[in-house]
């Protein structure tokens, strides 16, 4: 039978919008030493707002902004649903992509209007379309960058800002206070831009351009050294929730893979819930024991 500390334990955390699916969960939940974060959607609150619209080619900036978005409506990318919002907050009226194509975390390729578009990272659009990785192009280092192609050609770069969640460094010191000790960022995201993005967090790592494999790999390399409790929102980011031993996906607005894949789902947008989930868990395996 489950201790009696434990079922309350998790009806405590479900009242602060922590699921954590079960008994074996919440003890774990209590035992973590390491901490991998991901960046876009867990760390930055996933609504970037566009700062400038580079064209390269013939098309005007809400016309970047058309395609972009048109293919976009088919991912549920935090950034692509910040660029299908921004479409609309211009008044621009889209059709349904087809054809479409999703290569989880780094972007989508469909038609459009019959025109042949890649949206993603640059990396991503660039290898598309067979140029080298235009990255270079790109004035702003920290900024993330969406790139758009056209009919095989790059036809312009959305640059977007995306900021850290309120309230992130005292969640950071709170974890620590928790007996969390190491916090690594993971990210799919170029270098520049995390560390444009976590300056002055003082987190122990951070590791960029990440495939959904290469962040199951960090966390198998992680767990050697101890419990490691992986949080993510991406459909890029399941296989490595699976692979930790707490995986915490962001429910309110994140992908169903990775709520599927996790052990513990934060029901409402709030990174910092991570906080009384820790404690409640600690001090239900404390009663427990
Ligand atoms: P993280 O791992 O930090 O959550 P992702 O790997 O999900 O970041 O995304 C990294 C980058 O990939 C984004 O900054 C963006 O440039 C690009 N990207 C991925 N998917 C899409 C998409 N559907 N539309 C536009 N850009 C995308
Ligand atoms: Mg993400």
């Amino acid at each position: 039978a489950v201790p009696v500390a434990l079922v309350a334990g998790l009806s405590r955390a479900a009242h602060f919008g922590v699921l954590i699916k079960g008994a074996k969960p919440l003890e774990a939940l209590a035992r973590i030493n390491t901490l991998v974060l991901d960046k876009t959607g867990t760390l930055t609150g996933g609504r970037p707002q566009i700062v400038s619209i580079d064209r390269l080619g013939a098309l005007s900036g809400d016309e970047v902004l058309y395609f972009a978005a048109a293919l976009d409506q088919a991912s549920k990318h935090p950034i692509a649903q910040a660029i299908v919002e921004a479409a609309a907050a211009r008044g621009i009226t889209l059709p349904v992509p087809e054809n479409v194509v999703e290569t989880p975390g780094e972007g989508v390729a469909g038609s459009v209007d019959g025109r042949s578009v890649v949206v993603g990272g640059a990396g991503f659009v660039a290898a598309q379309v067979g140029v080298a990785d235009p990255d270079g192009a790109v004035v702003d280092e920290g900024a993330v960058v969406v790139s758009l192609a056209l009919d095989g050609k790059l036809a312009g770069h959305l640059v977007m800002a995306d900021t850290l969640r309120a309230g992130t460094t005292d969640l950071l010191s709170g974890l620590r206070g928790l007996g969390i000790d190491r916090i690594l960022l993971a990210t799919g995201d170029r270098r520049a831009v995390a560390e444009a993005v976590t300056e002055g967090l003082g987190l122990d790592a951070l590791r960029a351009g990440l495939t959904p494999d290469q962040k199951v790999l960090l966390v198998l390399t992680e767990r050697k050294n101890g419990p490691v409790m992986m949080v993510g929102d991406g459909v890029n980011d399941a296989p490595a929730l699976a692979a930790a031993d707490i995986g915490v996906a962001m429910g309110a607005r994140g992908a169903a893979a990775s709520a599927e894949a996790a052990d513990v789902v934060l029901l409402v947008d709030h990174l910092d819930r991570l906080l009384p989930g820790i404690e409640i868990a600690q001090r239900a395996r404390r009663i427990a024991l």
